[in-house]
């Protein structure tokens, strides 16, 4: 290895992902600080037919991120700034662009960019992601009309091979080509073709090593949000007589919460609402409501969570009121706040001890019943059969249609169905098995980051549900024809 690189390595360091189901020991752990660093990376491993791969903050529950050759840690490179107007297109000046280093945690991002005036539109339930990670897993929050990850990214810095720099954008990019020369030469290729673009944007690394992201954000906004109780038979009725999703459409973000286990008959739903509060009607100062003080407790306290999996360990059974009363806890009549503070939907505990596989379908009523009733079914059975219980509530999302190839929200209004449980609760994976196998049966597309192994086995549906698969197929191998980029996620996937 070039000993230059030694200052930035670690060697038998063993990475692991946030909730330690995927581990492993690279040939070297690096902690590069610019692109310039990337690039000699890259171009040691390629001299030794080595691997390259990127890691964020390790909160996939899959193996996308897996490389045994040199793994490249982004937390070095984290840096927010406005985007150089004096490189963009005449009519893309009046847009809010901002440009990130790759490593930057949303947790940060989402406090600079306030100081800043500026806010994400949309985010995940979480803030605790990197900019490159979220971006390349195709993270999601919930709103029909809003945008993922992906969808809010404008333009992708990015090593390739041979230690090369590219700026990729789609086809109508918003950086100005002549001006982009006069500014780099040729050592940086901008690259304006929506192949490229919308197959690296949700390319999981496998084109390069990302390390920097223009994306467009809004000025700073606040938010309402609303948690009511509602019992599953009544949000049953109003999803059928199409009065549920007409909402969905005309709220700024809705999603829903179900217990998986009937209490006293039914189902018990948390339904949140969440609208954009109009510029002259924002509050100031003290006019913030805080969030129900017990949710927001409980999700933040680790040892809590820790002994609440030893409980469900010990009585199993308990689990069904446990859920029901936690849903419960969440109910809050209005929380106004920063846009950021509202659309964080979690606690701080779940990061080492959720774990999730989650699907996407057409965001249609009659098929939020279908499987939902199917959770019902699967989720009784364990219990019934095995004594197998699922530590957490059911959360259905909503996403605007992504133009990202390998989104699962791919060019359609999509609901997202999570089953989330907490990890070395007995029978955890086996329990997400099943619903792999469930889910992908009603026509559900796995999400990249979270357990989505039986689709391993599963190369045919892949290619069925992801109409753009062969040109993200072609795309990476012109991007990587050594396969530098290449790990065994993406192959086993069939995508290679
Ligand atoms: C508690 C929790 C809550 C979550 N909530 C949501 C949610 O609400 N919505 C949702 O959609 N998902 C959610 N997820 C999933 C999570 O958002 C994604 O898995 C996301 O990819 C994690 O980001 P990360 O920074 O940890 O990336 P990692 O998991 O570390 O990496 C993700 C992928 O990106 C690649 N990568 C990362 N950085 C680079 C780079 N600079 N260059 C090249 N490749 C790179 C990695 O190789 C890997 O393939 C949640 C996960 C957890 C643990």
């Amino acid at each position: 290895m070039n000993p230059d690189l030694n200052k930035l390595a670690k060697e038998r360091y063993t990475w692991h992902n946030a909730t330690n189901n995927v581990r492993v020991t690279p040939l070297r752990f690096f902690y590069p600080t610019d692109e310039f660093d990337i690039a000699e990376i890259v171009k040691d491993a390629e001299q030794q037919s080595l691997k390259v791969r990127a890691v964020g903050s390790g909160h996939s529950f899959s193996e996308v991120a897996v490389c045994k050759d040199y793994l490249l840690s982004m937390k070095k490179m984290d840096s927010v700034e406005k985007t150089d107007a004096g490189l963009l297109k005449e009519a893309c000046k009046h847009k809010h662009l901002v440009t990130l280093g790759a490593g930057t945690i949303l947790m940060e991002l989402n406090k600079k960019l306030d100081k800043m005036g500026l806010a994400l539109p949309n985010m995940g339930a979480v803030d605790f992601q990197t900019v490159s990670g979220a971006l390349l897993t195709g993270t999601h929050g919930t709103g029909i009309n809003q945008p993922a990850f992906p969808d809010m990214v404008r333009s992708i810095h990015m090593v390739g091979t041979g230690g090369k720099m590219y700026q990729i954008e789609p086809d109508d990019g918003i950086t100005d080509p002549v001006r982009h020369t006069d500014k780099h030469g040729d050592s940086i290729e901008l690259i304006q073709d929506d192949r490229d673009f919308y197959s690296a944007v949700l390319g999981f690394g496998g084109m390069g090593i990302v390390y920097k992201v223009t994306m467009e954000v809004k000025p700073a906004f606040w938010m309402k949000e609303s948690r009511e109780i509602v019992k599953w038979s009544a949000l049953r009725e109003q999803l059928l007589s199409g009065e549920f999703m007409d909402m969905v459409e005309h709220t700024d973000f809705v999603a829903f919460r179900v217990n998986p286990y009937e209490v006293k008959g039914d189902h018990t739903c948390a339904l949140v609402k969440q609208h954009i509060i109009p510029e002259d009607e924002q509050p100031r100062g003290w006019g913030a409501r805080r969030r129900n003080i017990l949710s927001t407790f409980f999700g933040d306290i680790e040892y809590l969570i820790e002994s609440t999996i030893r409980r469900i360990n010990r009585n199993p059974k308990k689990v069904r009121n446990s859920i029901e009363q936690a849903l419960k806890f969440t109910r809050d009549r209005e929380f106004t706040g920063k846009s950021f503070k509202v659309l964080f939907q979690s606690g701080i505990s779940v990061v080492r001890h959720g774990i999730s596989s989650e699907f996407a379908f057409e965001a249609r009523a009659e098929k939020i019943v279908e499987v939902l009733e199917r959770i019902f079914v699967l989720a009784k059975r364990n219990a019934e059969n095995g004594n197998l219980y699922q530590a957490s509530h059911i959360p259905v999302r909503f996403v605007q249609p992504s133009r990202a190839y390998l989104s699962s929200a791919y060019n359609r209004k999509t609901v997202y169905i999570d089953v989330p449980l907490l990890h070395k609760t007995v029978g955890d994976f086996e329990i997400l098995e099943r619903y792999q196998e469930m889910m992908i049966e009603l026509d559900g597309i796995p999400h990249w980051g979270k357990v989505n192994n039986k689709l391993y086995e599963r190369n045919d549906f892949i290619k069925s549900k992801f109409c753009r698969h062969a040109a993200w197929t072609e795309r990476r191998n012109l991007l990587d024809p050594k396969g530098t980029f290449l790990n065994d996620f993406i192959i086993k996937m069939g995508l290679a």
